[in-house]
C-alpha cells in the first residue's frame, strides 16, 4: 500500500520544548490510523502538523511522495487532504442544511469552488440532501445547529467535513466529550467514512481505537513509542506502562 502522507524527522518545539521529537510516520491509503499515548504525548502537535496548522521546527512532510512541508491547510485541501471543522465552525444561527451549503461554498478548490455559480445550485442541494440522508440528520436538517445536541453537532461538523469528498480525512479527537450512544453513532459513521478514503485519528478512547483502527502509533514525550495493530500495540509492557504512568 502506497504512503498516502508521511512525516520524515518531524519535530516541533515551543520555547525550547520538545512537543514533536523527530517522528517518522507514514499514513497507508485506505487504512483508518489511530495516533494514541498519554496526555501531552504530542499527539495534537503531531495532528497539527500533518494538517499544516503548525510548521515544523525540522523535518519534512510528503504527501503521496512529494513534500509538501512548506504548503498551508487550504492548499492541502485542494490536494484531498482535510482536517473537520471544529464544532466552533458550525455556525449555530444557520440550519444543518444551511451549515452542510456553507461548507461547499466556502471551500475552493476540492472540485467544488464552481458551484457558486447559480447554475450549479441543484448540484449543491443534491450534495446536501445526501449528507442529511446518510448521516441520519433528515429530521433536523431545518434545525438551528445551536439546538442540537452535542452529539448530532459533532455528527454535522462530519458531515460538513464529508461533502468535500476529501481523500484523507483527519480527526483529532472526535469521540471527545460524547456518551455512549454517540460515540456508537460516530464510530459506525467513521467507519463508513473509511471506505475509499483513508483516515487518520487521534483518539483517547480505546475501545474506538480497537473498534477501528487498522494501524495504531502509540506516541509517548513526543516520540513514536511503538506502532502495529491493537493487538501488538497493545500487550506491549513498554506501552502499557506509558499508559500507566511506568
Ligand atoms: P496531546 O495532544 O498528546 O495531549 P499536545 O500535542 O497537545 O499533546 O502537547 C504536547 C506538549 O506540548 C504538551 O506538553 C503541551 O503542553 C505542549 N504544547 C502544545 N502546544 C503548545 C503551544 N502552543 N505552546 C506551548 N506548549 C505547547
Ligand atoms: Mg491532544
Amino acid at each position: 500500500m502506497a504512503n498516502v502522507l508521511e512525516a520524515r524527522g518531524l519535530s516541533r518545539e515551543f520555547g525550547g520544548f520538545r512537543a514533536v521529537s523527530n517522528v517518522d510516520f507514514a499514513l497507508k491509503e485506505g487504512t483508518i490510523h489511530a495516533v494514541i499515548g498519554p496526555n501531552g504525548a504530542g499527539k495534537s502537535t503531531l495532528f497539527n502538523l500533518l494538517t499544516k496548522f503548525l510548521s515544523p521546527s525540522e523535518g519534512r512532510i510528503l504527501h503521496k511522495g512529494e513534500d509538501v512541508t512548506a504548503l498551508r491547510p487550504p492548499a492541502m485541501a485542494r490536494r484531498g487532504v482535510v482536517r473537520s471543522f471544529q464544532i466552533s465552525a458550525v455556525f449555530a444561527g444557520l440550519t444543518v442544511r444551511e451549515n452542510i451549503e456553507m461548507a461547499l461554498l466556502r471551500t475552493n478548490g476540492i472540485g467544488w469552488s464552481f458551484f457558486s455559480s447559480i447554475a450549479r445550485r441543484p448540484a449543491i442541494r443534491r450534495r446536501v440532501d445526501e449528507m442529511i440522508s446518510r448521516f441520519s440528520l433528515d429530521e433536523h436538517a431545518d434545525t438551528q445547529a445551536g439546538n442540537l445536541s452535542y452529539g448530532r453537532k459533532r455528527v454535522l461538523e462530519l458531515a460538513t467535513t464529508l461533502a468535500l469528498d476529501p481523500d484523507v480525512l483527519l480527526l483529532d479527537e472526535p469521540m471527545a466529550g460524547l456518551g455512549h450512544e454517540d460515540i456508537g453513532r460516530i464510530t459506525d459513521l467513521v467507519r463508513e467514512s473509511g471506505k475509499g478514503r483513508t483516515i487518520l485519528l487521534v483518539e483517547h478512547n480505546m475501545r474506538v481505537v480497537s473498534d477501528l483502527a487498522d494501524q495504531i502509533t502509540v506516541m509517548v514525550r513526543g516520540e513514536v513509542l511503538a506502532e502495529g495493530s491493537y493487538a501488538e500495540v497493545s500487550s506491549r509492557p513498554d506501552v502499557i506502562a506509558a499508559y500507566t504512568g511506568g
